[in-house]
């Protein structure tokens, strides 16, 4: 269903501005509407053309394009209009601007699980409206979970590039999202669910909380195998300060079987982040996240993060070099080179599982 998509042109509604994020396929730009002079963010994704490996397939935008058009609440970001060009798609979406919750929470100089279970309670809202609609987002992790503003600490659940509606004929499976966030079933290759969302809330809530990773090995396979053992624990270093609440909370995110897991409506009454005992909003109010560890998992993550430009900026350059020393050569072989930089830099970006 393309009905959706606008037939006048994006420039003649829209000025575009400044970048502000990319992903795999796509950019996103904050936008003006020429008329109302009202802010969204425009997000360019590039069509792939032809067998090549750029660009997100046409039926995979549609997808993303149906379940946005599905949501309607204030924890998810919604979808204003889409525009298709030749090369790409526009998605004008309703623009964040507050940047990464786990940002703002690193500047904190602390932060009581009281609060912290705010946030979580409000992740919670927007999933639930998300499984309230049968659809599984797949991709929860700290990135995806931003502020509507600096003003305001209003959650906004974003990018639903691997979301899917989920039917009952339809067994789903597939090895996607980032390895330190997935469920055992997306390791095992064993059919997804809502379930499968859940775990994810708990390994944010484990971050939350300790600044620590609660699956992350030293490399991918170590990961999948520390998710798939259940192979966590509360190491009193880091957990001193949290209460048994919240650590029973997580406890019934990472059950093995999907069935057997909190599901969200579980989580929205654990007394975690409904407490109904006086002695429960206490203990909330009284134990803390670790923000010292915490701070530095942001400062090691950030510092990942400009590595990774590095060693990209690396191979851009050492390939500019094969390409001019290759100067000689026939057209097709400076093509096949082209097309490994694509593979390991689509590989680099996205740290990816699948
Ligand atoms: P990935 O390849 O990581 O799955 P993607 O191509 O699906 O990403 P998004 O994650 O939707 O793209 O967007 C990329 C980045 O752009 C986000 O991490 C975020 O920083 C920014 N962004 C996306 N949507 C918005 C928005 N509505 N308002 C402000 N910034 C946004």
């Amino acid at each position: 269903d393309t009905s959706v998509f606008k037939l006048e042109s994006f420039e003649d509604n829209y000025e575009a501005g400044d970048d502000i994020g990319s992903g795999h396929f796509a950019v996103v730009r904050r936008c003006t509407h020429r008329k109302t002079g009202q802010a969204f963010a425009a997000k360019f994704i590039r069509k792939r053309r032809g067998g090549g490996r750029k660009g997100a397939k046409m039926e995979e935008i549609v997808k993303e394009i149906n379940i946005l058009r599905c949501i309607d609440h204030p924890n998810v970001i919604s979808l204003h209009e889409v525009y298709d060009t030749k090369m790409e798609v526009i998605l004008v979406l309703e623009l964040v601007s507050g940047g990464e919750l786990f940002e703002y929470i690193s500047e904190k100089e602390a932060l009581s699980e009281e609060e912290a279970s705010s946030f979580i309670k409000q992740i919670l809202e927007g999933v639930k409206h998300l499984h309230d609609n049968k659809i599984v987002h797949l991709d929860l992790k700290p990135e995806n979970i931003m502020l509507l503003n600096h003003n305001s600490t209003n959650i906004k659940l974003i990018d639903f590039g691997l979301a899917r509606r989920l039917t009952d004929q339809e067994d789903m499976r597939a090895m996607m999202g980032t390895a330190e966030f997935i469920a055992p079933e997306v390791v095992s290759y064993e059919p997804l669910s809502l379930a499968t969302d859940m775990w994810s809330i708990g390994v944010i809530t484990y971050i939350l909380l300790s600044g620590s990773s609660p699956f992350l090995g030293d490399s991918q396979q170590e990961t999948y195998h520390n998710i798939t053992a259940l192979n966590y624990e509360f190491d009193h270093d880091l957990f001193h300060n949290t209460s048994e609440l919240a650590q029973d909370f997580i406890d019934k995110l990472f059950i093995r079987n999907p069935r057997k897991r909190s599901t969200v409506h579980d989580c929205l009454n654990h007394p975690w982040i409904k407490p109904v005992e006086d002695k429960e909003a206490i203990a909330r109010r009284s134990a803390m996240i670790n923000i010292d560890n915490f701070k530095s998992f942001m400062a090691r993550k950030r510092w990942r993060q400009s590595m990774r430009v590095v060693s990209l900026c690396n191979r851009l350059s050492r390939s500019i070099q094969l390409r001019k020393s290759t100067d000689t050569l026939s057209s097709r072989t400076t093509m096949s080179s082209r097309n490994t930089l694509d593979e390991e830099t689509s590989q680099e970006g996205a740290g990816s599982a699948g």
